[in-house]
């Protein structure tokens, strides 16, 4: 595996194996490298010849409360478990790289990022829209793998995709879940023992939802209600939001329709760090 720093490098290595007609995908990421980052990597590995994985804290992602100076980076665990999932290229630029003097031009995203993330975090979807438009351009992947973990993250990564007519084709990879449910986030090492046990209301609450849909229930407000309990049972969880979404347009709506796809979408704090999951809701 390759560690590489500087962009106009990385983008050489990317023409250099497109001239010799290799396949690339990609996979970003923030580092803190963890079971569902691997996952992503092995679907990269199973659909691409050449993969590169990306670690990058993008600071114009963050907002200025948020957690991007003590964002963990780990950067040799990380280059250990990359090399082992079988990773050809590690690219992890510096700021100064990917942001230098003069930089001035974003990407600016539409109604998708509007709500729940876009609200609670004004500029994060700009931000990340911009560095993933410009890691799809250094690593000239044909193929870029993203989490289903971030749902909202994923629409308005293929919005941009289609808008912009970027050849890269987007893969959707399903949530990778620790054994009682939470989904595993570079984040969870923020949380105490104790909260760590709350967390797994979240998967609780998704599962619930399940059950009262396969049940029937096509009230939305009846399904939150059912969610919001479970969740207001583990004392240290505020809500950020809980919804319930078209899965394609992200519009919330009032009742599920038979052949309809939903996307129940939960942001919850336990304590004093900020979780998300998601699932799709599918009428019986
Ligand atoms: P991050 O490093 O948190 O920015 O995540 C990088 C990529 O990994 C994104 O495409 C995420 O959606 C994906 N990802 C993070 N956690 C998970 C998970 N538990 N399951 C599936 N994908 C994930």
């Amino acid at each position: 595996m390759q560690i590489i720093n500087d962009p106009a490098e990385m983008q050489h290595i990317a023409e250099r194996l497109r001239l010799r007609h290799q396949l690339i995908a990609v996979v970003m990421t923030m580092g803190a490298l963890h079971e569902g980052h691997l996952q992503l990597v092995k679907i990269a590995k199973e659909q691409a010849g050449t993969v590169i994985l990306t670690i990058f804290v993008n600071p114009r992602q963050f907002g200025p409360d948020e957690d991007f100076y003590r964002y963990p980076k780990p950067f040799e665990k990380d280059a250990a478990l990359a090399k082992a999932a079988g990773v050809d290229y590690l690219f992890s630029p510096d700021v100064e790289h990917m942001y230098p003097e003069g930089f001035q031009t974003r990407v600016l995203t539409g109604n998708i990022a509007e709500q729940f993330e876009g609200q609670t975090r004004p500029g994060h979807f700009n931000g990340m829209a911009t560095v993933v438009l410009k890691l799809m351009m250094i690593s000239k992947a044909h193929i870029a793998v993203f989490g289903e973990k971030d749902a909202q993250q994923l629409a308005v990564i293929r919005r941009m995709v289609e808008d912009f007519n970027i050849d890269t084709r987007i893969i959707k990879a399903p949530i990778t879940r620790e054994q009682d449910g939470l989904a595993t986030s570079s984040r969870n090492v923020y949380l105490s023992s104790d909260e760590r046990s709350q967390a797994a209301v979240l998967y609780k609450s998704i599962l619930k939802a399940k059950e009262i849909v396969s049940k029937g229930t096509d009230d939305t407000n009846a399904i939150i209600e059912e969610v919001t309990s479970v969740i207001n049972s583990a004392p240290d969880a505020t809500i950020d939001y809980v919804c319930i979404v078209n899965d394609e347009t992200f519009t919330e709506t009032g009742r599920l329709q038979k052949d309809g796809r939903y996307r129940l979408l939960l942001a919850v704090r336990i304590g004093s760090t900020r979780l998300i999951d998601n699932c799709i809701i599918e009428p019986a």
